[in-house]
């Protein structure tokens, strides 16, 4: 096992080595495209699990649309069809054959070009609202609360594990309403129902906002965003919630007959998380060592390792880690016992480090006289003696307290990392010398925005929800504001 690089010599290499030791995921021979191996796709598992949970307890239903979305389709709603045209990759046709000048090499059969060409879904609105013209006649056809798990592709130029790929694996929601009201108090509870999950599941505290015009999603009225902090003080986005108004209605002519016996187009929504969710989650809490995972998404929340010198030693201490695997079992907390012999202690300690396994439990001879365990947390690296007695509910106990002191920890960083500023200079200088977000004033213009992203490489994040009002003047054309929004450089 070599060592990885530290997050203060160089945070970008630390990140790429801890995904690839601690077996997440690797790069694959396709540009952009990454295997997720066993042990970063139960972790996805995970996230997937309890956020079907949560769309399901909201009234939403699972569907699943075409990956390939006819390039009309595509066309039909501008703005969208614009935002996303540069991320493409089209299929044009549907054949092989063998080259007659080379048998042992495949070339395109130019007699099997497609009549039209189908984009790779980048996103599915396009497929999913010409296939929601079908549905919607009535008022009474509505609400339509549907999501999809699925892969999508952009064919983004720079990635990076997770964070960024050309394909990646995500839910999008997608739902049609009958009024203005509805559709945007949809929109606000997924930002909710995202905000809960990363928060209180992923233990990343999060900002809820809105984005600015230039930062919205192409097709949509508003967006709704959640933004996290790394520890290198960059912001990653970590989930979205659009209010796309009637756009796609009018777009795809989703018609219905309100209650009045008039005639209107459907109102929608549309709201995703992605894997790079998952890339946020070693972002926020990992450390030199390894991963550190919250108890709720680790794959194992629980080592035990014995420590023993022969055969004799490791029986006795076999048969009470057994007793005590099947105890945890019970409460249904997922436990390793790893008694192989071909590594040692240290090395195993090593491995569950850098694997961001919770809480890990030793057992040595002096233990099995005492009638105790040592018991090790990851997050905080402590350790402590318990009783063997009653272990199982001192470790119940012990998960729900690093869950809350790993999303504790985050929350003090990223608070200790929103300053104020009420200059431009003191704006570059906490960027250049501190990062993370910065809350400051802004005159409400594109302009203004784009000229500092271009000066700064910092975006506005959000615009807060609940923000309070202050009157202030913008950082550089002086001009009057009435509250503050959230700027950051960002994944
Ligand atoms: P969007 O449809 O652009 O609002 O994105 C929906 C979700 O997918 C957001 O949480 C994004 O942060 C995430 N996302 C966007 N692009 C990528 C990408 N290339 N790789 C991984 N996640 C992405």
């Amino acid at each position: 096992m070599a060592k990885i690089t530290s997050r203060a010599e160089d945070y970008s290499k630390w990140y790429n080595e801890l995904v690839v030791q601690a077996d997440l995921a690797e790069n694959s021979g396709v540009r952009g495209c990454m295997v997720i191996k066993p042990y970063g796709y139960a972790i996805w598992e995970k996230m997937r699990d309890e956020l079907d949970k949560k769309f399901k307890e909201t009234g939403h239903q699972n569907a699943y649309f075409p990956l390939f979305i006819p390039k009309s389709y595509f066309e039909a709603e501008e703005q969208n069809a614009e935002g996303f045209a540069k991320e493409c990759a089209v299929v044009t046709h549907y054949r092989l054959k063998t080259d007659p000048d080379n048998p042992k090499k495949l070339i395109v059969d130019p007699e099997a070009k497609l009549e039209e060409e189908l984009i790779v879904r980048p996103t599915s609105e396009a497929i999913i609202w010409n296939t929601y013209k079908k549905w919607i006649q009535s008022y009474r056809d509505l609400p339509i609360l549907i999501n999809q798990w699925a892969n999508v592709v952009r064919w983004e130029m720079r990635t990076r594990f997770f964070l960024r790929t050309a394909e990646f694996l995500w839910q999008e929601g997608h739902t049609a309403h009958a009024t203005k009201e509805e559709a945007i108090e949809e929109t606000e509870k997924m930002i909710h129902v995202y905000s809960d999950f990363v928060e209180n599941f992923m233990g990343i505290p999060v900002i809820r906002g809105i984005k600015t015009a230039s930062e919205r999603f192409a097709g949509a009225d508003e967006t709704y965003c959640i933004e996290a902090l790394m520890q290198d003080g960059k912001a990653l986005q970590a989930g979205t919630s659009h209010f796309l108004g009637q756009n796609f209605g009018k777009a795809f002519d989703v018609k219905f007959t309100n209650k009045e016996g008039k005639i209107e187009h459907a109102w929608g929504t549309s709201w995703g998380t992605s894997t790079r969710l998952i890339g946020g989650l070693i972002m926020t809490h990992s450390d030199d060592l390894g991963l550190v995972l919250p108890p709720s998404l680790a794959p194992i929340q629980v080592v035990i390792v014995p420590i023993f010198k022969g055969e004799e030693q490791l029986n006795q201490i076999n048969e009470v880690a057994f007793e005590i695997q099947e105890k945890l079992k019970a409460k249904g907390i997922s436990v390793k016992y790893d008694n192989r012999t071909d590594n040692k202690p240290g090395w195993k300690f090593a491995e569950y480090e850098l694997k961001g396994v919770p809480i890990r439990i030793a057992m040595g001879a002096r233990d099995l006289q005492n009638k105790t365990v040592e018991i090790a947390r990851r997050d905080n690296l402590t350790k402590e003696t318990q009783p063997l007695e009653n272990i199982e509910f001192y470790i119940e106990e012990l998960l729900k307290t690093i869950q809350k002191d790993i999303f504790s920890k985050a929350l003090n960083y990223r608070d200790s990392h929103i300053t104020k500023v009420n200059s431009y200079d003191e704006f570059k200088k906490v960027l250049e010398e501190k990062g993370g977000f910065i809350s400051a004033h802004w005159d409400g213009t594109a302009e203004e925005e784009e000229q500092i992203k271009n000066e700064t490489k910092a975006t506005i994040r959000c615009i807060p929800l609940n923000n309070e009002l202050e009157d202030g003047i913008s950082l550089i054309t002086g001009k009057p504001s009435r509250q503050r929004v959230i700027f950051a450089k960002s994944y």
